[in-house]
């Protein structure tokens, strides 16, 4: 095979929808590259795993972002301030790392206008990155969680917080689902009466999770408010992704055209 390696590397890795989009995106803009799916159980072996696959670039998901990061000799500055990588480049021997999860996020989010406040349902590592990107763009996004570990590091860095115990609702203008509550199991994010105390004075609600209707977005739409799952957010930080594999040397519509059928298919 001629052409650049690229894969995603994850545990596990086989659900994920990355190889379609991004072989879709190389065939179409006629770029020799092509992307495959590597299970990775030890994120401390990622380094040499990518090299020795000799990949030129990868994407990282769950539970290696952290590993990506550290293994990384160039950091972006947004991804060296939210301590996440999911995106990777080789370039002469060294590895440049990325966020893209964030501003592909805040482009699916984008959508949606005179939004000020939001409420994340959450504080893992997507949280933290989506946070701080959506703080930047002036944004105020207040954290509730269910349990107070997670919280401390949003605390620290100026957020509103809150565990399901002591929070107080306001009116905020989206309710984001940032926890994988209703990814394999029917749990919402935050108990019932917490939700319908903040859905209905909102003015839509999201999900990064994608491919499915949540529990979470089923009970949005009983409250007749407007949904967005994660689809959008995946697509988007794909294209930002591909823009780094190859150098900038496609626009990002000219990506999205061919990446989005991944999914139609
Ligand atoms: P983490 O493991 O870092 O964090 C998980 C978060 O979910 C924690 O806040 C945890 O709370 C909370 N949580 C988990 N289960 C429940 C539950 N049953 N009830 C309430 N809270 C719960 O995960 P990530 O941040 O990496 O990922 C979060 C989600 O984002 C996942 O569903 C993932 O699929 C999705 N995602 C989507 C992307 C896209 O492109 N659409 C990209 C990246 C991620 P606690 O602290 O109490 O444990």
């Amino acid at each position: 095979m001629t052409g650049q390696l690229f894969a995603i590397f994850g545990n596990p890795v086989s659900h994920s929808k990355s190889p379609l989009m991004h072989n879709l995106a190389f065939k179409g803009l006629g770029f020799e590259g092509c992307y495959n799916r590597y299970r990775l159980e030890d994120g401390t072996k990622l380094k040499e795993t990518f090299f020795a696959l000799g990949l030129k670039g990868i994407n990282i998901t769950v539970p290696h972002k952290e590993h990506a990061y550290t293994a990384c000799d160039v950091l972006d500055p947004f991804a060296r301030k939210v301590g996440a990588v999911n995106t990777i480049v080789e370039k002469e021997g060294k590895l440049y790392g990325y966020n893209t999860d964030a501003p592909g996020f805040l482009k699916a989010i984008s959508e949606f206008s005179n939004v000020k406040k939001v409420l994340f349902l959450g504080a893992g590592g997507t949280a933290q990155s989506t946070s701080a990107i959506l703080r930047d763009e002036g944004y105020e996004v207040t954290i509730l969680n269910r349990s107070a570990g997670r919280l401390e590091k949003f605390e620290k860095e100026g957020f509103s917080t809150f565990t399901f115990e002591n929070f107080s609702p306001e009116v905020y203008d989206l309710v984001i689902n940032m926890t994988s509550a209703g990814l394999e199991d029917d749990a919402l994010p935050a108990p019932e009466k917490i939700l319908d105390s903040v859905i209905p004075s909102s003015k839509a609600c999201v999900d990064v999770i994608y491919g499915k209707e949540t529990p979470f977005l089923k009970l949005a739409t009983q409250h007749g408010k407007p949904t967005k799952d994660g689809s959008d957010m995946l697509l988007y930080q794909g294209i930002i992704a591909f823009e780094y594999f190859t150098d900038q040397r496609y626009s990002f519509d000219d990506i999205k055209l061919h990446m989005e059928k991944a999914f139609t298919l």
